[in-house]
């Protein structure tokens, strides 16, 4: 059966070390310490893709021999992650982004109602020219990450890019819908949410089992 159509805003990371790295964050056997390396080297991965086309522009530069072109880039980064599943992605990639400053989203979401509360929003002042990735593993029934992009919206962010370890349908439809300028870059696209709005097959709890939280 054919993968159902994305939208254009959507980009699958297929590579195959990234595709390694997912299924040792999916198996349920994989310990925390593992799963946090697994985890950082996808962000990375996943960064890579989502930054391909950043706009830089050419600095000229001297090498001990000659005067030659280097490159720089034209906007600031702002990472963004939405706590707390995110900030293992933005420790990840932070080391590749120069000197990319940090925001933060706080959601929470209702066990029942499955709907995101924000209780904490920390934006830079450079958002506004800044080229902007939100990173948060699971992009479930897109609420959450769709709200988050609104905040930063409105505190004046206009290049977002968003980057997810797994996505839902349901969630890339939500996303895409309210925010259709915003790229979503993704290792997998899964199945459905469970009535819990988990993805499945999905990895579980991204922040419990990231920071081994998990009940016992
Ligand atoms: N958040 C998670 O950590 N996992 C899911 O499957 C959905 C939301």
């Amino acid at each position: 059966m054919a993968p159902p159509s994305l939208p254009p805003n959507v980009t699958v990371v297929r590579h195959p070390l990234a595709a390694l790295k997912l299924a040792r964050l999916r198996d349920e056997r994989t310990p925390p310490r593992e799963f946090r390396r697994n985890a950082q080297e996808l962000a990375v991965l996943l960064a890579f893709a989502a930054t391909h086309d950043i706009e830089t522009e050419v600095e000229k530069i001297r090498t001990p021999l000659a005067e030659t072109d280097g490159a720089k880039l034209v906007r600031p980064i702002v990472v963004v992650p939405i706590l707390r599943a995110g900030l293992g992605m933005s420790e990840a990639i932070l080391p590749f982004l120069g000197d990319a400053a940090v925001g933060h989203i706080g959601m929470r979401r209702d066990e029942t109602t499955h709907l995101p509360s924000s209780y904490y929003f920390n934006a830079p002042a450079q958002l506004a020219e800044a080229d902007v990735l939100v990173v948060d593993p699971m992009l479930a029934t897109g609420r959450s990450s769709a709200d988050s992009v609104a905040k930063l919206k409105q505190a004046g962010a206009r290049r977002i890019r968003f980057i997810c370890f797994l996505a839902a349908p349901e969630g890339i439809a939500h996303l895409s819908a309210q925010h259709p300028d915003v790229a979503i870059f993704t290792s997998a696209v899964d199945l459905r949410l469970d009535e819990r709005a988990y993805i499945v097959p999905g990895l579980g709890d991204a922040g419990d089992r990231y920071f081994g939280t998990l009940a016992v």
